[in-house]
């Protein structure tokens, strides 16, 4: 957070700071019952079962989003709280909800101000949201009721959506002046989401006041309604290789970009490394195409299984891979793919000839990297060409080798015998 220009930091840290004043500033407004404590016990129950049913896909929605503000789905049960509770209780359930989305979601993915920044914007958010509802004329903490208890809860809805999102548009706009305006605003399929959220979030309160059982309906919902956007997403754009099951090379390259695109946001690296098998030509013409593919299944796996769950690996051509590392330095890039290279070279690879079952062994492979930010990389075409081209000075230095961009820490193919357990150098 500190390496964030002084702007930045100042808006960060403004936003922060009234959150904590604003929430401190609510909480004695209304006294707080046993009533309350039950029903956000039933809300956290609620929101806990939300968080780990659906964190698999709220990986992949991040994953595949662009860099606009990001609808978080927790919105439904801070929506929810809002209106049934006095603010002191809601903003404490939404504190504790999101903390454990953090842990169970998002920790070691997004730089933990940025989590911060994001809960301090849904605080204030749901502040101005309860100033809305206790000035109304309606009692509150509670639904109101008739049709002029639902416009109080929509002038609500629309308060807290509008602080929420001018907030964060103003942290995109604030740390990135050169950004497009399409691309700030967001996809409006999000925005739907959000109007979902806390459409859902009313209907939530509703039922918790009616019949808290129903809220598993509730849960249910939001689990359809979640796939149904990934669905959508996906199908865009056919992501995946048939003969490998890694990302296409097109929809690799869509990832790359939005995962560039919140790098320069999120203020952290990434890196690519493009590897190509050694001399695969031989092997498809000693045991024929079909076992060249088996291997090539195979290298894939490996190469899957050797990078974190959120690295994107991908096909890029006939023999060609890539992945992309979000967050890795040049020291963790150059173990990272000397993993690789030493993995692929263990593998025993049974496959089926003309002549009956065999194995191919001591495959190798030519590893060539690329780091942003450095200087001349600006986009993903530039970091697929920086590890191109390194790729192929690491054939040309001999193959089964890593090729990683000038001044970074690497340790090539002729030193993998050392321990890897020496201290660590001071910097
Ligand atoms: P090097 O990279 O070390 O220079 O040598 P190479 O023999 O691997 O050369 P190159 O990368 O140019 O070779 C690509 C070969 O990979 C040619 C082609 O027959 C084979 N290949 C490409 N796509 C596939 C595929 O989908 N299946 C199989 N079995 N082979 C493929
Ligand atoms: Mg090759
Ligand atoms: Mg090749």
């Amino acid at each position: 957070m500190w390496s964030l220009p002084r702007h930045v930091l100042t808006y960060v840290l403004a936003v922060d700071i009234l959150a904590v004043a604003t929430t401190g500033a609510m909480v004695p407004v209304l006294p707080v019952t046993r009533a309350d404590g039950v029903a956000a016990i039933i809300l956290g129950i609620c929101a806990i079962a939300h968080i780990e049913l659906s964190r698999s896909i709220e990986r992949a929605r991040k994953l595949t989003s662009g860099v606009g503000p990001f609808v978080d789905s927790l919105t439904l049960w801070d929506f929810a709280a809002v209106i049934v509770l006095p603010p002191a209780v809601a903003s404490g359930l939404i504190v504790f909800t999101h903390t454990i989305a953090w842990l169970r979601v998002w920790r070691g993915r997004r730089p933990l101000y940025r989590w911060v920044f994001s809960d301090a914007t849904v605080l204030l958010a749901t502040q101005a949201a309860a100033l809305v509802l206790l000035i109304g004329p309606a009692p509150h903490p509670g639904v109101p009721a008739g049709l002029g208890g639902l416009a109080i809860i929509l002038v609500a809805a629309i308060v807290r959506w509008f602080v929420n999102y001018a907030l964060v548009v103003g942290a995109i706009l604030i740390s990135s002046p050169g950004m497009r305006a399409g691309q700030v605003i967001g996809e409006f399929g999000e925005q739907i989401i959000e109007a979902g959220a806390l459409g859902l979030g009313l209907g939530a309160a509703g039922l918790l006041k009616f019949n808290p059982w129903l809220l598993a309906g509730i849960v249910i919902g939001l689990l359809a309604l979640h796939r149904g956007v990934l669905l959508a997403q996906y199908r865009t754009s056919s992501r995946t290789d048939d003969k490998t099951g890694l990302h296409s090379a097109d929809w690799w390259h869509q990832i790359a970009e939005r995962t560039l695109d919140r790098a320069r946001i999120d203020n952290v690296s990434l890196a690519v490394l493009m590897i190509d098998l050694d001399l695969f030509k031989k092997i498809n013409d000693t045991y024929g195409h079909p076992a060249g593919d088996d291997v090539l299944r195979v290298v894939a796996h490996a190469i899957e299984s050797e990078v974190r769950h959120d690295d994107a690996a991908g096909r890029w051509g006939g023999e060609e891979f890539i992945v992309l590392l979000p967050g890795v330095d040049g020291r963790e890039l150059g173990a990272i793919a000397e993993r690789i290279r030493r993995r692929i070279h263990v593998l025993v690879i049974p496959i089926t000839t003309d002549h009956g079952p065999t194995s191919v062994t001591d495959l190798t492979v030519s590893i060539g990297g690329a780091l942003w930010p450095s200087a001349g990389l600006s986009t993903v075409d530039d970091m697929v060409l920086a590890a191109d081209s390194n790729l192929y000075a690491a054939k040309d230095e001999g193959r089964n080798r890593v090729k990683l961009p000038d001044g970074l820490d690497l340790r090539t193919a002729d030193d993998h015998s050392e321990p890897h357990n020496r201290p660590a150098e001071q910097p």
